[in-house]
């Protein structure tokens, strides 16, 4: 009998429909073709055209499907012109968040050696490290709600001993399970600014205490500038990065440029209890509905989901696919055809797809 998972899909905006069909046809075709799972897709609707439609942005609905969900699957969401009467955004992704808990950003930067990359790697050298961004708290603590006055402005930095615990206990869990699968070293960097803040002076302490727990991990910290230089200086030498949340924003950016673009950055938010996966690119508005838009980063979204689930429900064939998806996608980039435009190329958004299952089926 095949082990069943639910999936909760939010389509998104802009982009974010056209890049989600062609990833959902590929998991449907693992999911036929394997005899140890099934994967049942639900729709949740959201975001700003849902809004734009209904006046309602995530209904309670949306919210309860994802919550029942084994995994979330989240395409683009939000659009620059569709916003609440206060003049925010329409984000149900960060509501999300919030909602389900998910404190732990992750952001896989991976480039092979025969991958374009803006940097020239040495001979036999490739990066492949994962940046974990706090996701609930760190600067984003009082996001929108700030206080300023004629005079100044405030926000508040807040880093709590809860969140940080779980956030390095799952730094850590994440560097032995690289390792064991061979894909890094076992080397956790806390990235920080402990000499100039208290602030993170308590939360390199934190650290330090879980690290005390991993004695056959490595690690060991960096200052967030240094780190900056380094991403770009010898960035093969990192494994697992973990940082507070507002240097994790900018510097999943500065990783997603070393993979030649954010078309091929995927990211999870994950919890004790609940993950979802998204491309870290916004909507595209100006490229929406020309059927250009680079479905790469969703995909490897979509593969990240697969290997998560699999670990989690200790079901190896899904984490096996999982790997194979992102090779596949790793296959076509290194091959340097049937790339979309903002890779260099002229193909579509489904014909790149396409060319992912071939490689799959190779
Ligand atoms: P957000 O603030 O919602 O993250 P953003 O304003 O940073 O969004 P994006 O929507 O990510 O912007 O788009 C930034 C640029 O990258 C745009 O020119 C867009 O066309 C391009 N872009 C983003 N995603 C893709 C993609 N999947 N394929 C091709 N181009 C993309």
């Amino acid at each position: 009998m095949k082990k069943s998972y639910d999936v909760a899909v939010f389509h998104g905006d802009g982009i974010g429909p056209e890049i989600m069909a062609p990833t959902l046809e590929i998991l449907h075709q693992l999911s036929r073709g394997s005899p140890s799972y099934e994967l049942v897709f639900t729709d949740a609707p959201a975001g700003a055209g849902h809004y734009a439609k209904t006046g309602e942005s995530f209904p309670a609905g949306s919210l309860e499907t994802a919550r029942n969900a084994d995994a979330i699957l989240l395409s683009a969401m939000g659009l620059p012109d569709v916003r609440y009467p206060d003049g925010t955004e329409i984000s149900p992704q960060i509501d999300l968040r919030k909602q389900l808990g998910l404190f732990a950003g992750v952001r896989p930067v991976k480039v092979s050696s025969r991958q374009m990359t803006p940097l020239a790697l040495p001979p036999g050298k490739e990066i492949d490290f994962v940046l974990i961004r706090e996701s609930t708290e760190g600067l984003f603590f009082t996001q929108g709600a700030g206080e300023v006055t004629e005079h100044e402005a405030r926000e508040t930095l807040l880093i709590t001993r809860e969140v940080s615990e779980k956030l390095f206990r799952f730094a850590f869990e994440l560097a032995q399970n690289r390792k064991r699968t061979g894909r890094g070293r076992g080397r956790v960097t806390c990235v920080d600014k402990a000499n100039v803040f208290r602030a993170f002076a308590f939360f390199r302490s934190m650290f330090d205490a879980e690290a005390a727990n991993h004695p056959e991990l490595q690690a060991d910290h960096a200052y967030v500038d240094a780190t900056a230089l380094w991403m770009v200086q010898k960035p093969w030498e990192f494994d697992v990065l973990v940082t507070e949340n507002m240097f994790g924003d900018i510097l999943s950016d500065l990783g997603a440029g070393l993979m030649g673009g954010l078309g091929l950055a995927p990211s999870a938010d994950i919890g004790l209890n609940h993950a979802v996966f998204q491309p870290c690119h916004g909507s595209a508005p100006d490229i929406a509905g020309q059927a250009i838009a680079n479905p790469f980063a969703m995909i490897l979204s979509a593969a990240m989901m697969l290997e998560w689930l699999g670990l989690t429900h200790d079901h190896p064939e899904l984490s096996n696919d999982g790997a194979r998806l992102r090779e596949a996608v790793e296959k076509v980039t290194a091959n340097g055809q049937n790339l979309t435009r903002d890779l260099g190329g002229t193909t579509g958004t489904q014909d790149a797809a396409s060319s992912v299952l071939e490689a799959l089926r190779a």
